[in-house]
């Protein structure tokens, strides 16, 4: 493929750290297809400090929120790209962009098919437009040798002995909390389990059951994920950033889906993804934020919360949390 661009800005201002993991293949993608270009990445805090030692990426900027547009403006004037890829629409800014005259592809959410993962649908599109190769490859977070070696000591002071099993009870949002992790935590007796602290605080339930995580920032985090891969552990938790983020530093995953469809949000393999009631109506894999119940947890389905988080019982998690060491 020719190297046609020299300055590649990619905004992803669409909020959540997953969604940035899910940009990430097609941000390398990018890389290896202008290799000589300086590739900008405009994103939120904290999410853009996963991306400060990846050698793909040239310069990372942070967009304050509630301003992104100004942002994107802003690193337009700052300097002329000569490619924009957005994931991000809204409040104008696909306009904002196109209206640069620059090439731009603003539109990588178009006829998304229900079935086809977002990360590999951005990698798609930008190959459909000739500018990267259609082949894919996960989400990989970079990490100096450092912070592995931080995240060694880490997970080795909480978990001596054992590949540990990490829960990730934080759900970001209440669709997305799985109601059955007292219930998993008691069955995996026996077995090191640590615990990603939720909003700071070590869950009731996990008391005296399971170590948490040495606090960190959040490259920190992944470091420590990192280093749980390494000791053939599994980290578990809902389709949030965090699980994410552990997956794209090489952990292996057991991902909890509800509210979002795995055929649509799902991990790429080793992962494996539970999906609980796979047959709800009110889904909609490619519209969830327009799902009755997203943003406030009211599913049709339950008077006692979201029926799909429900039905993913312990005993599956607990299988696949075996079958995946
Ligand atoms: S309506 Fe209920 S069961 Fe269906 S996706 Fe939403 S929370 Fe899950």
């Amino acid at each position: 493929m020719p190297d046609r661009f020299r300055d590649v800005l990619v905004v992803d201002l669409l909020g959540g750290l997953g969604d940035l993991c899910m940009v990430l293949p097609a941000v390398h993608a990018l890389h290896r297809g202008h290799p000589g270009a300086a590739l900008r990445v405009l994103t939120h805090a904290p999410g853009a400090d996963l991306l400060r030692s990846d050698p793909a990426v040239t310069e990372v900027r942070c967009a304050e929120r509630h301003h992104e547009r100004a942002a994107v403006v802003a690193e337009l004037d700052r300097r002329r790209p000569d490619l924009v890829v957005s994931t991000t629409r809204y409040d104008g800014i696909a306009e904002e962009i196109a209206a640069r005259g620059m090439r731009a592809v603003t539109d990588l959410w178009r006829r998304p098919p229900a079935d086809e993962p977002v990360a590999r649908r951005y990698v798609a599109i930008l190959a459909a437009e000739g500018l990267v190769d259609p082949g894919y490859r996960p989400p990989a977070i970079h990490l100096t040798d450092a912070e592995h070696a931080a995240g060694d000591r880490a997970v080795a002071a909480v978990a001596p002995a054992g590949p540990p099993v990490v829960l990730v009870p934080g759900a970001g949002m209440a669709v997305k909390r799985w109601p059955h992790w007292p219930r998993l935590v008691a069955a995996l007796a026996g077995r090191p389990v640590l615990v990603v602290p939720d909003g700071g605080t070590v869950p009731g339930w996990a008391a005296g059951r399971a170590r948490p995580l040495p606090d960190a920032d959040l490259r920190g985090l992944a470091a420590q994920f990192a280093a749980v891969g390494r000791r053939g552990g599994v980290v578990v938790g809902p389709d949030t950033g965090p699980v994410r983020v552990a997956a794209a530093v090489g952990a292996r995953t057991v991902g909890l889906f509800g509210p979002t469809l795995a055929a649509r949000y799902g991990l790429d393999a080793p992962a494996v993804d539970l999906q609980g009631l796979p047959g709800c109506t009110h889904r909609r894999p490619t519209a969830i934020t327009e799902q009755v119940c997203w943003w406030e947890a009211r599913c049709p389905l339950s008077a006692t919360g979201p029926a799909c988080m429900a039905d993913i019982g312990p005993g599956a998690v607990h299988d696949a949390l075996l079958a995946t060491r």
